[in-house]
């Protein structure tokens, strides 16, 4: 069993760098009824550090598949009211959120696809304006994630459940560097490294990045206004917090018809319950003109086929190649780890603030400014050791990023 000393260090983490609880303030905590346990330590720290308030949403991957297997589409399809304004009220209060995560890549995979989508888009209309919360940082939240049995099973076939989980849990907190001895001195110094970078590229405001590997020659234009982020976010009543744990990344924009040259994966994607391996992309102006896959090609094709924004890309995130994930060796099968181990891009929708004044522009604006829009947001890695990546500055002079994977 993992020891209790390293749970409590964890929970700490999450609830002071992750979404940094203030005296006296609200916390909502999405949480998997498995991980209970783990839950209810935080819930105790949280108190321990001045909450006011612990409220647990406690989700059930069991109930849920029963749902989506029994439940007629009218049900499927409506998200409760009282859950929307559940939300809201701890929202307006300035609550901050905490998800524990500990996903089943294939809990869905034998469902109708429309149902589930179905769902989703109910979700996400219902909570609109909840999402307006997270999505602009109004409120400080954080998502981070524990193992499952059938998560772990995934990444550590050939174990049994105690072990595969043992060892995912090993894995987990060392990858969020609870294995330190101060663990939030340790984010507090990877945030300073990402604060840097993020610094440094925006000041080089590179025009172009060239990416070069084995079967890698690809030009990506980066648009005029441009920004890079990475790492820690502050909220509206200027807090502190991190988003996502882990997160090793500093990202930005491509430019929606400036990439061109022809890009291959570095590790497997899953992508909706099917794996997509060893693919390659051709882009043409910004546009997959060509693609082939040695697994997955026809999920690729429905993927790219997804709507027009789906061709295009719509993020480019730098991840030097000895991360902590990328040091595991293991593919996680979520993406929430596995961008985080190596360069990646991702087709489909770019977030608008990674623009000069994204957030306030319009449709047509976006577009004219390079910013590419899509119903998906797929990443997938394209990082290795050989990789190397250089930057073309305004005055078209060429100078290295990256050389072997990693930052020079
Ligand atoms: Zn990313
Ligand atoms: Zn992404």
């Amino acid at each position: 069993m993992v020891n209790q000393k390293s749970l409590e260090k964890y929970a700490e983490l999450a609830l002071k760098t992750g979404v940094n609880l203030q005296k006296n303030q609200a916390i909502m905590i999405n949480a998997p009824i498995d991980g209970a346990d783990f839950t209810r330590i935080v819930a105790r720290k949280a108190y321990e550090m001045g909450a006011k308030d612990v409220h647990i949403n406690w989700t059930d991957d069991e109930l849920t598949l029963l749902k989506y297997e029994n439940a007629p589409d009218e049900v499927i399809g409506n998200f409760p009211e009282w859950r929307v304004k559940l939300h809201d009220m701890y929202a307006e209060d300035g609550a901050c959120v905490l998800s524990i995560r500990s996903t089943n890549p294939d809990l869905l995979q034998n469902i109708d696809p429309k149902r589930v989508a179905l769902a989703n888009k109910a979700a996400g209309e219902a909570m609109k304006n909840f999402r307006k919360y997270t999505m602009n940082d109004k409120i400080a939240w954080s998502i981070i994630s524990i193992p499952s049995g059938d998560w772990a099973q995934k990444i550590f076939p050939n174990q049994s459940r105690e072990d595969a989980i043992e060892n995912l849990w090993d894995a987990i907190l060392k990858i969020v560097r609870v294995d330190k001895e101060d663990p939030i001195a340790a984010w507090d110094e990877h945030n300073a490294t990402l604060k840097a970078k993020r610094e440094e590229l925006n000041e080089k405001n590179y025009k172009k990045l060239i990416f070069k590997a084995p079967g890698t020659d690809l030009e990506l234009e980066l648009p005029e206004g441009h920004i890079w982020k990475g790492g820690s976010a502050v909220n509206e009543s200027g807090v502190t917090f991190n988003p996502n744990m882990p997160t090793e990344e500093v990202f930005s924009m491509p430019h929606k018809y400036g990439v061109n040259g022809t890009v291959s994966s570095t590790k497997p994607l899953n992508y909706g319950g099917s794996v997509i391996d060893n693919f390659s992309l051709t882009f043409k102006d910004g546009k997959v003109v060509d693609f082939q896959a040695e697994q997955g090609e026809e999920v690729l094709k429905h993927l790219l086929e997804s709507d027009e924004g789906a061709k295009r890309l719509g993020e480019v995130a730098l991840v030097p190649h000895e991360s902590p994930v990328s040091q595991s060796g293991l593919i996680f099968y979520n993406t929430l780890f596995d961008e985080n181990a190596s360069c990646h891009i991702a087709l489909g929708k770019a977030y608008p603030t990674n623009i000069e004044n994204g957030s306030s522009m319009s449709e047509e604006e976006l577009d004219k400014h390079g910013v590419n829009d899509s119903l998906i947001h797929v990443d997938f890695m394209i990082g290795s050791e050989k990789l190397d990546i250089d930057g073309v500055k305004a005055d078209d002079t060429t100078e290295p990023v990256f050389r072997n994977g990693t930052w020079v």
